[in-house]
């Protein structure tokens, strides 16, 4: 665990610390792939868990939900519109080559919502921010009282083939509505944090650079 912020430690996955999952105060936002349950529990061993919270349910952020949850008894948190999939009652899509292999090797088992949200919810000190597009129910979470935003997947701060830093919006095929995605980004320069760290790729503080990015997509 690398701590990114006051009481916020970022837990970088496989491959190559690719895939971010966040310890935020007792909430841990995000948690891999189906492979990487052994770890989380060793890192977040001694941890003071209240419950996981998912950006949104794709295999590199749920993977390890029914593990953690069941060994720490906390609740499953996620947004209504992506429940159903967590929960194993609909496809994780959208359905896409990539995203069917992607489920095939790498989505953790179906596992109950005990807590479903909705924009502007709070979770402990976190705002729920609903930014759909790259799944239905994809939410960002924000702290105000550190102008801390987790941007979840709405955009990378990592080049997907390379894996090296560098702002990008998610590959199309992984996204349910990338024109909906791509306003949704539009909320980050609304919340304007200090810091904002993502689903893949290192955190950013020079939010200058990363404004200019998005209002060059709109
Ligand atoms: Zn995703
Ligand atoms: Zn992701």
């Amino acid at each position: 665990m690398i701590g990114v912020a006051r009481n916020t430690w970022r837990i970088g996955g496989f491959p190559f610390f690719s895939i971010n999952a966040y310890l935020v105060d007792d909430i841990l936002v995000d948690c891999g792939t189906r492979w990487e349950a052994r770890r989380f529990l060793k890192e977040l061993k001694g941890c003071d868990l209240s419950m996981v919270a998912l950006t949104h349910c794709h295999p590199d952020h749920q993977g390890a939900a029914r593990a953690i949850c069941e060994h720490f008894k906390v609740p499953l948190a996620c947004h209504e519109a992506d429940r159903a999939a967590m929960e194993g009652r609909a496809p994780i899509g959208p359905d896409t080559l990539p995203i069917r292999i992607s489920n095939r090797f790498f989505t953790g088992p179906a596992y109950e919502v005990a807590r479903s949200f909705t924009d502007g919810d709070m979770l402990g000190r976190l705002r729920v921010v609903h930014a759909p597009g790259h799944t239905p129910g994809h939410c960002m979470f924000y702290r105000e009282d550190d102008a801390l935003l987790i941007a979840g997947d709405v955009m990378a701060n990592m080049n997907f083939i390379t894996l090296r830093p560098g702002f990008r919006e998610p590959p199309k095929f992984f996204s349910h509505d990338p024109a909906q995605n791509r306003a949704s980004m539009r909320r980050i320069l609304e919340i304007n944090p200090r810091l904002v760290v993502f689903g893949h790729g290192p955190p950013v503080s020079d939010l200058g650079r990363l404004g200019a990015f998005i209002e060059r997509l709109s």
